[in-house]
Parts: structure tokens; sequence; C-alpha cells
């Protein structure tokens, strides 16, 4: 499948991976929006929020468990971060493998863009 993130999954393109389990990768992202901006992805190929699966409730929530995690790990759980799960072009979704972004390390706006 030609899939860029399958393919960070698999190892046949390179990542600055921070974390790893049975069940998720997750590392650096390429273009930063904050000084902290990790990327939370299953190695299972899902290609939007829209084609979830009931099977797949255990997977999201560790994603969100494995980001919370990582937020402490890099020391931005206290001052605060944020989640994001962009989903289609309205939602600015660039690559079609689900990712959580973390983001943190500054002062960040609401509403977004
Ligand atoms: P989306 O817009 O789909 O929610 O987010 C895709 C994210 O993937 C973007 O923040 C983008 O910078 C990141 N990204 C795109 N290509 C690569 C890549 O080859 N390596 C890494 N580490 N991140 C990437
Ligand atoms: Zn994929």
């Amino acid at each position: 499948m030609d899939c860029l993130f399958c393919k960070i999954a698999a190892g046949t393109i390179p990542a600055k991976q921070i974390y790893q389990d049975d069940l998720v990768i997750a590392f650096d992202d390429i273009q930063p929006q904050a000084a902290q901006h990790k990327l939370i992805i299953p190695r299972k190929h899902i290609a939007t929020l829209n084609d979830l699966s009931p099977n797949d409730t255990h997977l999201i929530g560790h994603m969100v468990q494995t980001a919370s995690k990582l937020a402490n790990d890099i020391g931005i759980a206290h001052d605060g971060y944020r989640l994001v799960i962009n989903c289609n072009p309205h939602g600015g979704q660039a690559v079609y493998h689900i990712h959580v972004h973390l983001l943190g390390g500054r002062q960040l706006h609401w509403p977004p863009g």
C-alpha cells in the first residue's frame, strides 16, 4: 500500500521515533508547529476517523493514552498541550493514515484556524 505512515511504521522511511509498542508508533513531526510536535500513529492502516470500526475502540484509546504519557515524558504535561486528529479536507488532513498530533511547548490559541 502506498501510504507514507505505513512506510514509517515499517521502517522503510526514516523518522525520529520516540516510542513504539505492538499497537502504535510515535515520532517527531517533520514540520513542527510548536516547540514540541509529535505524531502518534497506529501500526494498522486506518485512513480517516470515518473509517474506524467498533473493533478500533481500544486502539484509539491507546493512541490517546500514549500521547498523554509522551506529554509527561517530554515535560509538557503540567503546562499543557493539545491533541488533534484532522479528518478529510475540511479538517485539514494531509496524510490519510490516522494520527494524533501532540502539540505543546508554547501557548496554543483557540479557536484554531
Ligand atoms: P495532517 O495534516 O494529515 O493532520 O498531518 C500530517 C502531518 O504529517 C503534518 O503535520 C506533516 O508535517 C507531517 N508529515 C508529513 N510528511 C511527513 C514525513 O515524511 N515525516 C514526518 N515525520 N512527518 C511528516
Ligand atoms: Zn497507512
